[in-house]
């Protein structure tokens, strides 16, 4: 195959199908990055056009789709026949209308999300999601897997890979920010981070037992409480908001998590599970802490 961009990740993608045995032809604008791919038996393409021509599966990783939509530019019909893999970070708007460009130029397209750091490639903690047209997927399947382990096609709209990669994206920022605030919390008591951290690996993991019933519920748009009641915990979280402005720790997140909390149960939910928060979630309009 072919792999167009050789920045940390795609040096890490084409090094992987390199360790398997797969012949790659490999393209970076700025040549010399692909030297040390070349020392471990890539073929150095001489031209973007050139690149592309060598291999029915090219896969591209560069900055951003704006970078993706230039080098498309440049190849005018040459990708007809042609699979390409896109793994370079994005919406999924942007990922629908990258498809609908390659589709102008005869060719298939894969949209990618690569959920993991280049050092994880082609290890089993490696997770890269693939969404586009089913048979394009499956006729490059095993050369994808090298990548990783946890490879998995989500399906024939070209949005699912992104949308997976933003929603989990914030599922981590909210972990981490979380983390952040309870460490800046603790800390006016001197208790170090370290310390708080077995007690934040317990709670992560007894949260994430919760997930399949919280699961069940959004999906069902009914949230009986299993728990606690919305009613309680936004009692919680006042303590939270309380506790952060009184020790002089910011506050804007608790305050977030209260808005939120507040309006669900205005909305007639403080009998319902924490569950029904995600109807506050669905609404566009902007919540005031
Ligand atoms: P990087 O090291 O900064 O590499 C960027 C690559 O894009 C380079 O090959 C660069 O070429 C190329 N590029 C940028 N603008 C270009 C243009 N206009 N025309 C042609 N090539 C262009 O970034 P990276 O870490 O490899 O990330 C690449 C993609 O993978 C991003 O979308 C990123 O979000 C995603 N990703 C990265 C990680 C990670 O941990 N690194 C994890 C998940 C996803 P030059 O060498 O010539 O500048």
């Amino acid at each position: 195959m072919t792999v167009v961009g050789l920045g940390l990740m795609g040096r890490a993608l084409a090094a992987a199908f390199l360790r398997d045995g797969h012949p790659t032809t490999v393209w970076n604008r700025t040549p010399a990055k692909a030297g040390p791919l070349v020392a471990q038996g890539a073929e150095p393409a001489h031209s973007l056009r050139g690149a592309v021509a060598a291999s029915p599966l090219v896969v591209v990783c560069v900055s951003d789709y704006a970078a993706v939509r230039g080098l498309l530019d440049l190849l005018g019909d040459l990708l007809h026949d042609r699979v390409l893999v896109n793994l370079t970070s994005g919406t999924s708007d942007q990922a629908r209308e990258t498809a609908e460009r390659v589709a102008r130029r005869g060719g298939a397209y894969l949209d990618g999300a690569v959920m993991a750091v280049p050092r994880a490639i082609g290890t089993a903690d490696a997770v890269v999601l693939h969404s586009g047209p089913r048979w394009a997927f499956e006729a490059h399947e095993p050369v994808l897997r090298v990548l990783g382990a946890g490879t998995t096609y989500l399906g024939e709209d070209h949005g699912l890979s992104s949308l997976h990669d933003a929603a989990l994206l914030g599922l981590m920022w909210s972990v981490v920010n979380g983390f952040l605030q309870g460490s800046a919390l603790l800390g006016t008591a001197g208790v170090d981070a370290a310390a708080f951290t077995p007690f934040a690996g317990t709670l992560l993991a007894t949260a994430a037992d919760w997930l399949p019933t919280y699961a069940r519920q959004v999906d069902d748009g009914a949230y009986p409480p299993f728990d606690a009641t919305l009613d309680t915990q936004l009692a919680a979280i006042e303590h939270l908001v309380r506790e952060s402005e009184s020790l002089g720790v910011n506050a804007e997140l608790p305050r977030l998590f209260r808005a939120l909390a507040d309006r669900a149960v205005a909305a007639g939910h403080g009998g319902s599970s924490y569950a029904a928060v995600v109807e506050q979630f669905r609404d566009p309009s902007e919540v005031r802490p």
